[in-house]
């Protein structure tokens, strides 16, 4: 878009979600910097909509819904929820294939129509210093904001809603009293609204609800209305998310989140945008500002051969995340299986991963973890930073020994960073 463009839009900014209208100015800004910049554009599928007969299914099952944080540009419209900032004319399709433009307006079609949903532990995020040996009801909606070479979920995060969901056969409510199984076809039917959500939570006895998965910014209006809705009935809320999401929304969304798993792909601009297709500040930003809003949160750094295991840069990283998130931040390090678009590569060979953990303590970090690689000694248990005895012991995501009493070791009384009770 050139300035030219932009200017001549002004008048039509103000448009529908959840957006200040006296957010336009900065919003303006942002939309000159983009048409300057020479960023490539994001992956747009062009009239890539549903037609009218889906179209009118998908809203009669109010899986499709007014999109939050956009603006409105004659008759394109400009996402504003993450750093793709998808500028869609009508009928086009978001890079994150859930948003539509249709006459002019933004709807996202993810909204009340999860593809999967679990109930899993919450060590199996992962977070460890979370409500430890809880239950967490855990769900996804298809589609993705970034495009991992090495997705472990792409069979739903690379995919549109109408992929993963039917909207021509009978409908499917989720509610209790739940059913004893479902088949896929039950699945690809089923509903579940952000007012059932709290009352399924409640009969599987889970505290807390993950959005999980695929990437909760790509379901962004359903996720925040589930969140609020879990909240206002003394349920948790816990984001497991690529960090990948503009500040506004971010700060409209978090103040219904109780933790975050935040996935830190790497410490390299380049191989950010090739490996996964994002940009490494907008991270560093979305954890700064989870800091600052106090909601807990741990990191989680995949070691991807060739890509992302140079020691200098895992010390770089692991410098910033004390510098910036302090020495508390639990940072786990994760062992690359061979998936997706590089099941080429080898594991993560465990001699990597052991001198990572062995960086990031030497860089001052109290709490490191390595996940996928049960061979290694200690590789999931917490250890009291005073005393060093192990507080925390856990076979694979169950927790086999506590060693912590109201948040302090049970041996020198010296607090352990987590939130350890409701
Ligand atoms: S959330 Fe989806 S539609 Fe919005 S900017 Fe990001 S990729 Fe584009």
């Amino acid at each position: 878009m050139t300035r030219r463009r932009a200017l001549a839009c002004c008048g039509a900014i103000g448009a529908a979600g959840f957006a200040p209208r006296g957010a336009a100015a900065s919003w303006l800004g942002d939309l000159l910097k983009l048409g300057d910049s020479a960023e490539a554009p994001a992956d747009i599928f062009k009239g890539d909509a549903p037609d009218d007969a889906l179209w009118s299914l998908w809203q009669q099952r109010g899986w499709a819904r007014e999109a939050a944080h956009y603006l409105k540009l004659d008759r394109n419209v400009q996402c504003k929820i993450c750093p793709n900032n998808c500028l869609l004319a009508p009928g086009d399709r978001s890079h994150c294939r859930n948003k539509i433009n249709r006459d002019g307006t933004l709807y996202t079609l993810a909204y009340g129509n999860p593809c999967t949903f679990h109930i899993d532990p919450i060590e199996k995020k992962p977070l460890f210093h979370y409500l430890p040996g809880s239950r967490t009801f855990s769900l996804a909606t298809s589609g993705c904001v970034l495009r991992c070479l090495n997705c472990q979920n792409w069979e739903i995060s690379q995919r549109k809603p109408e992929e993963t969901k039917n909207a021509r056969g009978p409908e499917l409510r989720f509610r209790p009293p739940l059913p004893a199984a479902l088949s896929q076809d039950d699945m690809s039917r089923l509903s579940l609204f952000p007012d059932d959500i709290a009352a399924v939570a409640r009969a599987l006895r889970c505290p807390s609800i993950s959005y999980t998965y695929s990437e909760p910014t790509a379901y962004y209006e359903y996720a925040r209305e589930c969140c609020r809705q879990a909240r206002a009935a003394g349920l948790k809320n816990v984001l497991v998310t690529c960090g990948s999401i503009e500040e506004r929304p971010l700060r409209d969304l978090a103040q219904f989140v109780d933790a975050a798993h935040v996935d830190l792909k790497g410490f390299d601009d380049a191989t950010y945008r090739k490996l996964n297709s994002g940009k490494l500040q907008p991270i560093l930003e979305t954890l700064k500002l989870y800091r600052d809003l106090g909601v807990w949160f741990e990191v989680i750094n995949l070691i991807v051969p060739t890509y992302t295991d140079r020691l200098d840069t895992i010390k770089r990283m692991c410098g910033w995340l004390v510098e910036n998130l302090g020495p508390d931040r639990p940072l786990h390090f994760s062992r690359f299986h061979p998936q997706h678009k590089l099941d080429h590569l080898p594991p993560t060979p465990v001699e990597t991963l052991v001198q990572a953990r062995d960086a990031a303590r030497a860089a001052g970090l109290r709490y490191v973890y390595i996940g996928n690689a049960r061979e290694v000694p200690d590789a999931d248990t917490t250890f009291c930073p005073q005393c060093k005895r192990a507080v925390l012991e856990r076979d694979v995501f169950a927790i086999t020994r506590v060693q912590i009493d109201e948040g302090k070791c049970r041996f020198c009384h010296t607090p352990i960073a987590g939130v350890w009770g409701v």
